[in-house]
């Protein structure tokens, strides 16, 4: 299933939960919102700094444990590798305003840009998508009841899990760990 045909799935199964029937109008206003999620995936790259040349999913990085922890300091290393989390609150990233992109602090992939971000209240940085092709994802069982875990597709660092309220249009916030991230403004005199 592709992106829209989800999304629009996604738009069904509110309505029908809703106990509404989906007009056609309804239908033609869903459709330019996932045009415009499209577009910021898409154009990701002109929220990058100039000169900046980052790595791809594709480039593997696979490192030792011991390895990772002379790399990582001990919070990064915790969530990255053991899928520890933050306390709530603690990083600076989430009052991080500016444009730029956010890479994982692992392996340098670009993961989101400041236009997928959304102050989401909950402590943690929050975007509501992501660059494309750099999570992959595997459900976890740590609390009581089953989460999405999401994980770099480069380096396999843990950086957060996905839950379904954010905001419209794709209605999913990734609640990210802002230890696992690096911030690249793009300019650096903003
Ligand atoms: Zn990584």
């Amino acid at each position: 299933m592709d992106r829209r045909t989800w999304l629009q799935g996604l738009f069904v199964s509110a309505a029908a939960a809703a106990g509404v029937g989906l007009s056609a109008r309804a239908l033609a206003a869903a459709a330019p919102q996932s045009r415009e999620i499209e577009a910021l995936q898409k154009n990701w790259r002109t929220l990058l700094a100039e000169g900046v040349r980052p790595p791809a999913p594709t480039d593997k990085l696979k490192l030792s444990n011991e390895e990772w922890r002379k790399r990582l300091d001990r919070m990064q290393y915790n969530v990255l590798h053991e899928e520890g989390t933050e306390r709530a609150s603690t990083s600076a990233l989430n009052n991080e305003k500016r444009a730029g992109v956010y890479s994982c602090a692992g392996c340098d992939l670009p993961l989101f840009t400041s236009e997928m971000k959304y102050d989401s209240g909950t402590g943690w940085p929050s975007y509501f998508t992501t660059i494309p092709g750099v999570f992959e994802t595997k459900t976890d069982h740590h609390l009581l009841y089953p989460r999405t875990e999401y994980h770099c597709a480069r380096c396999g660092g843990h950086h957060g899990h996905i839950f379904e309220d954010g905001p419209k249009p794709t209605g999913l916030r990734y609640c990210n760990n802002g230890v696992a991230l690096k911030f690249i403004p793009k300019s650096a005199k903003a």
